[in-house]
């Protein structure tokens, strides 16, 4: 049997712990022995990020621009901890994908895969919802301060060419807490753009929710940025029979809840940061949570939402097999192979991806799935609960 070849490569990044394992594994197993792969490679573990003073995280994301798609797998964003437990690291790096994130100017989807066995716990969810959540600016690059004496805080905009502004933010009797935040019309256009691009490219309605009605200014220009930006996509939008909805956040919430799912939601920092865990955990698990970076333009990168699974990864390190669920990776591996097939138009790459999705559902169905899976299953349908490698030898089978 011939393998698919690939005619633009993909931009594989390498991460750390358990996930590498299951990279490689998810690699020989399912993906090498079908596609003639073309990898254009980077090692994002936190040893060669260490070793390259983490230029190959900007190497590798300067890579997913040039050639449009890439995945990535799980990598240590190292804390205080992790400085003790690798002595060797000479600074405590970035997160490579906060690295990632600004270098493509992009928007995170985190989308739940879904299957029948794993029921959500908002009963009127029939299909996935994905979260958009802006990542720059709001509460998470605010400045604070506490007063404790009467007085007035007053807010100064100083101009490059000299001009002012200033408004007054409240006279105060006593001890107060301030917070001056921001935000940009480029990254909310930024964000609005990746939002419209993605939905046309998913056929799905884009829901984005704001409170401007409180916040006339800030939020406003929230909605109005997005407003101007649909204009561009109002057409496309038309012809693929999707929509744009705007609504204020706390009808969004309601609405959501009420909703069957299928579409997008767009989220300010704050919003996506508490709904995504709200959406992730109500349907089921962080192991079954995909996550895509899109830029304003169009460049991609998958990957599976949760991290390196730690704890797993020291357990595999004395002998055990681990029963760690590798869906979230093997599908940010088909999001991207479907992607570039479709890019490139090679049908036949597109339809091995749908083909190792199918593979990974028709697995779960016959009831053999990794622990924690079989912990959320509804009772009454069949369960064996295996080790990861035997899941992934039961899905290439399939294949
Ligand atoms: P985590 O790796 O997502 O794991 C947290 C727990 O969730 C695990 O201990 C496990 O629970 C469960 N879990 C997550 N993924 C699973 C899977 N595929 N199969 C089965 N169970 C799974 O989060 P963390 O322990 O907070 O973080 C570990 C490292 O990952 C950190 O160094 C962090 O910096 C990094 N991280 C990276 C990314 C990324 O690269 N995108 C994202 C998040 C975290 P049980 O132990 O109960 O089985
Ligand atoms: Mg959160």
């Amino acid at each position: 049997m011939s393998k698919i070849m690939m005619t633009t490569p993909l931009v594989e990044m390498d991460g750390d712990e358990m996930a590498r394992v299951l990279w490689q594994l998810i690699k020989d197993k399912l993906i090498l022995p079908h596609v003639d792969l073309k990898t254009e490679y980077y090692d994002l573990g936190l040893l060669n990020r260490n070793e390259t003073r983490d230029r190959v995280t900007i190497d590798s994301a300067n890579a997913a621009i040039k050639h449009g798609v890439a995945v990535k797998c799980a990598t240590i964003t190292p804390n205080q901890q992790r400085m003790e437990e690798y002595p060797e690291l000479t600074e405590m790096w970035k997160s490579p994908n906060a690295t990632i994130r600004s270098i493509l100017d992009g928007t995170v989807f985190r989308t739940p895969i879904t299957i029948e066995s794993v029921k959500p716990a908002v009963r009127t969810w029939e299909e996935p919802i994905t979260i958009a959540r802006h990542a720059y600016g709001d509460v998470y690059k605010a400045v604070e301060l506490a007063t404790v004496e009467p007085g007035e805080c007053v807010m100064t905009f100083k101009g490059k060419s000299g001009a002012e502004r200033t408004v007054s933010v409240q006279k105060v009797s006593g001890p107060a807490v301030w917070l001056g935040q921001h935000n940009s019309d480029s990254s909310i256009r930024s964000f609005a753009r990746s939002c419209f691009q993605y939905a046309a490219d998913t056929r799905q309605d884009l829901w984005f929710g704001a409170k401007d009605t409180i916040s006339k200014t800030y939020d406003g220009r929230f909605k109005e940025i997005f407003e101007e930006e649909f204009e561009t996509y109002r057409n496309l939008f038309r012809q693929l029979g999707i929509e744009y909805f705007y609504t204020l956040i706390d009808d969004a919430v309601a609405r959501v809840i009420r909703s069957k799912g299928g579409y997008i939601w767009a989220c300010k920092n704050y919003d996506g940061d508490v709904m995504s865990d709200m959406v992730s955990t109500a349907f089921g698990s962080l192991a079954m949570m995909t996550s895509v970076l899109v830029s304003p333009d169009g460049k991609y990168e998958f990957e599976a939402a949760h991290g390196t699974v730690t704890k797993h990864y020291y357990r595999y390190l004395k002998g055990e097999k681990t029963s760690t669920n590798p869906i979230a990776t093997i599908f940010a591996w088909s999001g991207a192979l479907g992607k570039r097939g479709e890019l490139d138009c090679l049908p036949v790459l597109s339809d091995f991806a749908a083909k190792l999705e199918s593979a990974c559902f028709d697995t779960l169905r016959s009831g053999m799935m990794t622990a924690d899976l079989a912990a959320l299953t509804t009772p009454g349908y069949e369960v064996r609960a295996v080790d990861s490698w035997e899941f992934i030898e039961a899905v290439a089978a399939r294949i």
